[in-house]
């Protein structure tokens, strides 16, 4: 790899404590504090994204293992964690920051700059008293999930390696005072910019504006094209837009595709729109827009999947009055989040007529939309398959073949209203100004095939426990190809033996 090229732009710039003191404290002064990595003497390298190495400039794996999984890194590489705030769960958290991120810093490739960072390699002065470690089950879940979620088209952070670090890690997974030993993993992870929502909120909430601008201007013009960067009385305003814009077609991807994020708190929200932060995330197997995989959050559902568009909204809010002092206009700011709610339901109702392959959306689509919400609500279909039944030339659309998307029995009541679904369905669809072959088309780029359900990714991470990595590896050729049925027996709703199984419904932060 070229180790060599790696730089460290963002720490040049801004003011960091270059003491190298891991002591847990708040830095109310720096954005930064460099930290060395653990350490750790028995690494493994399970496996390594070589095409995304490339991509991004560091070339071939040749013999820099040790990197991989933060050991003996070269001269150039200043490791540091960052310091961010945020809201959790609706309230003001104050100094949070990299509790187990660590920075090797950036490289630029064909004028695109990425960050390069390890999950797990250590504690940092932001752990907040836990062991900047993480556990292979939770980093084999990010590993896998990020890039699944690349090949879907959705923005997010991605994941350059997977390594074993030799070392047990204590977790009681359920918070229920049973503690085990599970074995520890380092993910090196990827971004244009790991940049928070958080990051911005922490600078505001120290009323440090001077940096809170300069932050701002180094996000604009390192990464929003998008935004014009010089002599634009509107700079900012316009910079705002974008997050929005940006966050807003995330989220519309995520409702695409099925993903509950699980943790929407505001450090947990790129600036950049990009899925970050993978923790006690799940694909939905049954339509439920109650839906939460996190246990944390169970009581108020502040996260399920129906409420990801409100909770981002609430999330940029926030952010809007953290950046505030750089733009001082309440009402642009205001009609900034209005509209973002209007185009949430104009772009989320485009969304929809696409996973239809309705090639417009109709003014009596709002009522049709309405009704198969509805329908999924009340008979928890998968949503995956649900749509695969429906991709087919319309006259062979069958209610029979949707039983593969049940996950209780039916009564005859409920079929019926299936069947009635249908029938409006083919009578909607009459109505396209495409052909069939191009509505076809269109629903099979939209509609997803294979999909990195939570009980996939716990089968897998329970064979990886124990030494076998074939079904991590097999994942990982499904995960590459969203859209093509290459593992017909992945393409399957969820077995009912893990209905209530903790590590697959049911999750925690515990990682
Ligand atoms: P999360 O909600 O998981 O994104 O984490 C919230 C905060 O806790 C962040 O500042 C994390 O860096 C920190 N954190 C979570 N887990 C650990 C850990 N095992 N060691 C150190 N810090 C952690
Ligand atoms: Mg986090």
């Amino acid at each position: 790899m070229k180790l060599n090229l790696i730089t460290q732009k963002f720490t040049s710039l801004f003011p960091g404590d270059f003491s190298g003191n891991t002591m847990q404290r708040q830095t109310p002064d720096v954005m930064f504090c460099t930290v060395k990595p653990a350490g750790f003497s028995n690494t493994e390298l399970i496996d390594f994204n070589e095409k995304l190495s490339q991509e991004i400039g560091l070339g071939n794996l040749e013999n820099d293992k040790d990197f991989l999984a933060a050991q003996n890194l070269p001269e150039n590489v200043k490791t540091y964690a960052t310091a961010y705030a945020g809201h959790q769960f609706g309230n003001w958290a104050g100094q949070l920051g990299d509790g187990r991120a660590i920075y090797a810093g950036e490289i630029l490739s064909n004028n695109k700059q990425t960050e390069i960072q390890w999950k797990g390699a250590g504690a940092t002065p932001y752990s907040r008293n836990a062991d900047g470690r993480a556990v292979l089950r939770s980093s084999i879940r990010e590993y896998l999930m990020s890039e699944a979620m690349f090949h879907l088209g959705v923005p997010t952070t991605r994941a350059l390696s997977l390594s074993k670090t030799g070392e047990d890690v204590i977790r009681d997974i359920q918070y229920s005072g049973n503690p085990q030993k599970e074995p520890g993993a380092v993910v090196v992870r990827t971004a244009e910019s790991f940049l928070r929502l958080g990051h911005f909120e922490l600078l505001s909430a120290r009323k440090q504006n001077d940096l809170l601008k300069q932050l701002a201007d180094y996000a604009i013009e390192n990464f929003f094209p998008e935004v014009s960067a010089h002599n634009n009385p509107t700079k900012y305003i316009d910079w705002f837009q974008a997050v929005c814009d940006r966050t807003l077609k995330m989220i519309i991807d995520w409702y695409r595709v099925g993903f509950v994020h699980g943790v929407m708190n505001t450090d947990n929200m790129s600036v950049l729109g990009l899925t970050i932060d993978y923790g006690p995330f799940s694909m939905m197997d049954g339509y439920d827009l109650e839906f939460t995989p996190n246990t944390t959050d169970l009581p108020g559902r502040r996260y399920a999947f129906g409420k990801q568009g409100q909770i981002s909204h609430w999330n940029l809010a926030a952010f809007a009055n953290a950046i505030f002092p750089l733009i001082n206009d309440q009402e642009v700011l205001e009609k900034i989040l209005d509209d973002f709610g209007k185009q949430f339901w104009v772009k989320h109702d485009k969304m929809l007529a696409e996973k239809f392959g309705f090639d417009e959306v109709l003014k009596e689509d709002e009522k049709f939309f309405t009704e198969w919400q509805q329908l999924m609500q009340d008979l928890n279909l998968d949503y995956t398959l649900f749509f695969q039944q429906l991709e087919k030339p319309i006259v062979e659309i069958q209610t029979d073949d949707f039983k593969d998307c049940f996950y209780r029995i039916l009564s005859q009541n409920e079929l019926k209203k299936i069947s009635d679904f249908i029938e409006k369905y083919q009578a909607r669809k009459g109505k396209n100004n495409i052909s069939e072959t191009e509505s076809l088309e269109l629903m099979s780029k939209t509609n997803p095939k294979f999909i990195l359900r939570n009980y996939l990714l716990f089968e897998a991470i329970q064979d990886a426990e124990n030494g076998n990595y074939e079904m991590f590896f097999k994942l990982k050729k499904a995960l590459e190809n969203p859209y093509e049925n290459l593992f017909p027996e992945f393409n399957q709703k969820r077995p009912s033996k893990y209905d209530n199984q903790t590590g697959s419904s049911q999750l925690s932060c515990s990682s």
